[in-house]
């Protein structure tokens, strides 16, 4: 149950918000950042936003102060500073160091056809690293992996319920530090959710798959894990999550209402009329707080297909 009508929060509830600037806000987003926004502001919590911005080759030049724009323009202001990853490069060195000293890091060369080529039959279509450099003594360049351990490693997702991930099986030993030297989305998320204080994640389906990866870093070192709670993405006319690669297009704040009133419809929150921002709000709010998490799935929602 979300809802908490005249209860104290059990503990302070942090949430984030947490875009890559290689576009424009678009519809996904703004469904991914009311999720999050409306369960921090149910719990009475704080609200984080954070530019996820470390894979410069995919960095829009000026995205990222779009998003930050859009959101106010649509009533989601952030209850502190900004963070932006390409500024935390030191910290997760420091994270990096910490595995290396715990030998669970090593280098990896395999070019991806090595990978390809090492294939079980019947593996899944996503390749799983077979750990082939885990044992090449002396190398000390390439991508940085981390040696994951046999075994399920299991979360109970607010919507979902229980969720199971073998990463041996399932993913592989997997990088943390690409050979351009770029840091993953896997380590750096892990390393700014603990020094950000987020206590509950709210983000869209197609990250469930990684959460235990991230459960399986932030226990290597030594950080909590926080709640998490996965709703459904946004899909195309061809079934594909909406992003800037499937074609979806910027969102104009002139019609943040009506936008809003269709996010809030993905949400499961029914048809929501209102003549103001404010007005909106209030009234997303008052459906969210009666809201059962599993109903985010169970339930699909007749909205307006956004297509683009
Ligand atoms: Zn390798």
């Amino acid at each position: 149950m979300l809802a908490r009508t005249g209860t104290a929060p059990t503990r302070n509830y942090v949430g984030r918000f947490a875009p890559t600037p290689s576009g424009p806000l678009h519809f996904g987003s703004l469904v991914a950042a009311m999720a999050s926004w409306l369960d921090a502001r149910n719990a009475a919590g704080t609200w984080l936003v954070r530019i996820e911005d470390l894979d410069t080759p995919r960095n829009v030049p000026g995205a990222a102060e779009d998003i930050l724009r859009s959101l106010l323009a649509f009533g989601m202001e952030a209850d502190g500073e900004i963070v932006w990853q390409s500024r935390r490069l030191a910290f997760y060195d420091e994270a990096l160091a910490t595995l290396a000293l715990a030998s669970l890091t090593f280098f990896c060369t395999c070019t991806r056809k090595e990978i390809a080529d090492s294939q079980l039959p019947g593996a899944k279509s996503a390749l799983i690293y077979p750990g082939t450099c885990r044992t090449r003594p002396g190398q000390d360049q390439g991508a940085l992996r981390i040696a994951v351990p046999a075994g399920e490693i299991c979360f109970v997702d607010r919507c979902h319920g229980r969720q199971c991930q073998d990463l041996a099986i399932d993913v592989g030993d997997f990088v943390l530090r690409r050979a351009d030297g770029i840091i993953t989305y896997q380590l750096a998320v892990v390393v700014d959710d603990a020094a950000q204080g987020i206590t509950h994640v709210v983000r869209g389906a197609d990250l469930i798959d990684s959460t235990p990866r991230q459960i399986f870093l932030q226990r290597a070192l030594g950080l909590a894990t926080p709640d998490y709670l996965h709703v459904p993405v946004v899909v195309n006319g061809r079934g594909e999550k909406l992003s800037k690669q499937t074609g979806a297009v910027a969102l104009d704040s002139e019609d943040a209402i009506a936008l809003l009133a269709r996010a809030a419809c993905h949400l499961r929150l029914g048809t929501i009329k209102a003549a103001t921002l404010a007005g909106f709000w209030r009234e997303a709010l008052l459906r969210y707080s009666d809201l059962e998490p599993a109903a985010l799935v169970s339930h699909p929602a007749p909205c307006p297909s956004i297509t683009s």
